[in-house]
């Protein structure tokens, strides 16, 4: 039935995430996946489904000459109407029922008691909040009751930050802010313009983020961000739980220590989990465990708590409840011990192995030995220690089953999970296999999640295939000696594909480095492997450096020609996220050539193209490109349009040299046009850029300030003169500025 099928599909978390994206524009299922950290073809099943339920609506847009299907929100509002004998649901009624978007990480509260004090000391607190406490104290789930509609973030230990970011730039998105996730995307990585985004989303939003275990934090990064927020946050809220107090200083955080229950709520739970005791059975009980609440979970489930002494009173419990589980029971203790995260229940089953999987797991948590999160389940840190010493099953074959699970669906979570346990089963032919699939499939690992996945490979540094990998991280942050330094020690050791690719990008690194010898002969050498392989990716490698190669000598012809192969084949592969780039470039020649209306061409279709990929970046990008293109046509009006549009978005994501080259050319253009108080307020725009960020370009708004007062009639030496000064150390700028503007006060 419809309403079931749609009810049933609105209580999806990741379709109310997919709508949520929505809500911003259109998009096609690539880069939503991407967002979202999800697998596209699972994204795709969705929204073919939400589009059957009429909630989003699908449509074909043809570009560079094939059919793609983006999606957008057909919808934006539904209402459900309880009528006599029917249910119905109107899309644009007057009433409508809220679907809080539920994190799936975040923990169901069942059975709670007391803690009335803390509860109220955490609703009204304000900035950042430290619960702290021993683990199994209760810590999770005091946080989870007081915050229900909260973020929630449970530390993993692997390069932190950057996942985090990620994902509250999706839950600040969801709450109707799309900063964060903007700036991500357009490879933003900028560590105080992260703090800021992050603050700013978290206090227009109200939002509150619970931060989980942040004792098992490794990651400098997050720290500075409390520390950072601490004392700034105003509406905003950042909880966090954690086994150790950190020192996060004293303004803007509420420490709290939690301890034991209180008698009465010990007692309340006891009775609550339906067991009776005597006065004096309670005693003894919560002489014991002093209200500590796992333990109390686990002597209700035990039996004989009486003779036992404090000290092991975990490990003679926990060995009490196991002695009556059953062979199934055991071994699923032991397969969950081994793992640090949460395991999806798909996994649990595909790990387990056999069908009963559910009804073990399910009387595992009814006796409080394993902990549910949504579609996740876990063994508390306090169990894990205990059943990984029991070792009923085999290690390394359960991490290279679950490596094989996790890239029957990859995305970049599980592809780096995969990676960690792929080396923790001290798998070396696996790592080749990833380290291939990253090349071909997540290039964007090595920066979205660059912290994480260098840690990950230094684990097996003197493997080739790593150091390769290594090199692009150094790379990509620009450290390019570092990079070239591995990729050197690297080269012999590697074969096929992988030397390919490192010769490719021996080439790229030679020119950054201007060594234009080194650069050919490296050039020379991927062009033999590729030959040698007939590998299409080889082959797109190859052409990519030629044309930039080619580019750079002046060879502008060559550089056509070799561009045009790199678009014959990222259309083979299907590469949406390449074809615009390489159309970018094809316009970049023939602008530098002086063919302008050719270069609009490309750079028109690499803006339609990105558009429909919802690939905002290169879509601004292509913007730019085409203001460029019509001031040299002397299109100023057009030339005002798509500067405006690209300034916009750069000044938003925070890409200030971006923004300033596109005001740039919006304040030569408005020059042009006589519209001068517009050429000033630009002018000073970016002089105000240059000022906090020191990107040169913004220096020359003195010059346009002077060219400004030359067009009134007046005097603009004065600007002039400090255009000069502070340009001193960019002459070139300094020097194409002057043409420009010596062409329209010529004119004049
Ligand atoms: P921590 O986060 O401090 O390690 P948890 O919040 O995971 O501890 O709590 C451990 C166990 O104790 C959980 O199974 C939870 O259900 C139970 N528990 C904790 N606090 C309470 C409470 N106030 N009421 C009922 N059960 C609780």
């Amino acid at each position: 039935m419809r309403i079931n099928a749609l009810l049933k599909a609105l209580s999806s978390e990741v379709n109310l995430q997919i709508l949520s994206v929505l809500r911003s524009g259109s998009f096609h299922p690539r880069e939503l996946a991407r967002i979202l950290q999800r697998d596209e073809s699972d994204i795709s099943r969705r929204l073919k489904n939400l589009e059957r339920l009429g909630i989003v609506e699908g449509r074909w847009v043809r570009v560079g000459g094939k059919n793609v299907r983006i999606y957008s929100l057909k919808v934006g509002e539904l209402s459900i109407a309880f009528e006599p004998g029917e249910v119905r649901i109107k899309t644009n009624g007057e009433t409508s029922y809220k679907f809080p978007t539920r994190w799936e990480k975040r923990p169901d509260v069942d059975l709670f008691v007391g803690r009335e004090e803390e509860l109220k000391i955490l609703r009204n607190s304000k900035g950042v909040v430290v619960v702290y406490g021993i683990a199994g104290i209760g810590k999770t789930t005091l946080v989870a009751r007081a915050f229900p509609e909260a973020y929630w973030y449970p530390m993993t230990g692997m390069g932190d930050f950057d996942y985090l970011v990620w994902q509250l730039g999706l839950f600040l998105n969801s709450l109707g802010w799309t900063n964060l996730i903007d700036y991500l995307r357009s490879s933003g990585r900028e560590e105080n313009e992260i703090l800021e985004l992050v603050l700013e989303g978290l206090d227009i939003t109200k939002g509150t983020v619970v931060i989980e275990d942040l004792h098992k934090c490794e990651d400098e990064r997050v720290l500075r961000m409390l520390s950072y927020l601490a004392p700034r946050l105003r509406a905003g809220r950042v909880v966090v739980t954690t086994r150790v107090r950190p020192n996060l200083g004293m303004e803007g955080v509420t420490y709290l220590h939690l301890k034991g229950l209180e008698p009465e709520e010990a007692y309340q739970l006891v009775r609550l989990k339906g067991r009776e005791f005597s006065p004096e059975e309670f005693a003894e009980l919560y002489k014991l465990t002093l209200g500590h609440p796992l333990a109390i979970n686990l002597v209700i489930e035990s039996r004989g708590f009486r003779e036992i002494g404090r000290e092991s009173l975990f490990d003679f419990l926990f060995n009490e409840v196991y002695q009556q589980l059953g062979e199934g029971e055991k071994r699923m203790l032991s397969l969950l011990s081994l793992f640090d995260e949460p395991l999806e229940y798909d996994a649990v089953r595909f790990l387990y192995g056999s069908k009963n999987a559910f009804p073990v797991l399910y009387s595992l948590m009814r006796r409080g030995l394993v902990e549910r999160r949504g579609e996740y389940c876990f063994l508390h840190e306090m169990m894990k220690s205990f059943a990984r010493q029991l070792g009923e099953i085999d290690k390394r074959d359960t991490y290279l089953r679950y490596v094989e699970y996790l890239l029957k669906r990859p995305t970049p979570r599980s592809f780096l999970l995969a990676f960690k346990y792929a080396v923790k089963a001290g798998a070396r032919d696996r790592v080749r296999n990833l380290v291939l699939l990253r090349i071909r499939k997540f290039r964007r690992i090595v920066t979205d999640f660059s912290r994480a996945y260098l840690q990950l490979l230094s684990e097996v540094a003197d493997d080739p295939h790593a150091k390769l990998e290594m090199g692009m991280v150094y790379f990509q942050n620009g450290l390019f000696e570092k990079a070239k330094k591995l990729w050197l020690e690297a080269e012999p050791e590697l074969e096929g594909v992988f030397k390919a690719e490192v010769e490719a990008l021996m080439a790229d690194i030679s020119m950054e480095l201007t060594d234009f010898e080194g650069a050919r002969e490296y050039l020379e050498k991927t062009r033999k492997l590729a030959e040698e392989l007939n590998d299409t990716y080889v082959w797109l490698s190859y052409y990519m450096e030629r044309t930039k190669y080619n580019y750079y000598r002046g060879d502008l012809e060559g550089a056509l020609e070799s561009v045009f192969k790199e678009l014959e084949l990222v259309r083979k592969l299907e590469d949406i996220e390449e074809e615009p780039l390489v159309l970018l470039h094809a316009g970049d020649i023939y602008a530098e050539m002086g063919h302008y209306r050719k270069a609009i061409l490309y750079y028109e279709e690499a803006m339609r193209l990105s558009r429909v990929y919802g690939i905002r970046f290169l879509e601004h990008t292509s913007y730019m490109e085409l203001a460029k293109a019509h001031h040299g046509l002397e299109n100023h009006e057009k030339a005002v349009e798509y500067a405006t549009k690209a300034a916009e978005y750069f000044l938003k994501v925070r890409n200030y040299r971006r923004a300033v080259d596109a005001i740039a050319y919006r304040c030569v253009s408005y020059l042009s046009l006589g519209k001068l108080d517009k050429a000033e307020a630009d002018a000073r725009e970016i002089i105000r850029i240059a000022q906090t960020t020191g990107y040169p370009l913004g220096w020359a708004g003195y010059l346009f300030l002077g060219a400004v007062e030359k067009l009134r009639g007046r005097d603009g030496d004065e600007y002039f003169e400090m255009g000069k000064e502070k340009l001193k150390d960019h002459e070139w700028i300094y020097e194409a500025v002057l043409w420009e503007l010596g062409k329209i006060l010529d004119a004049s």
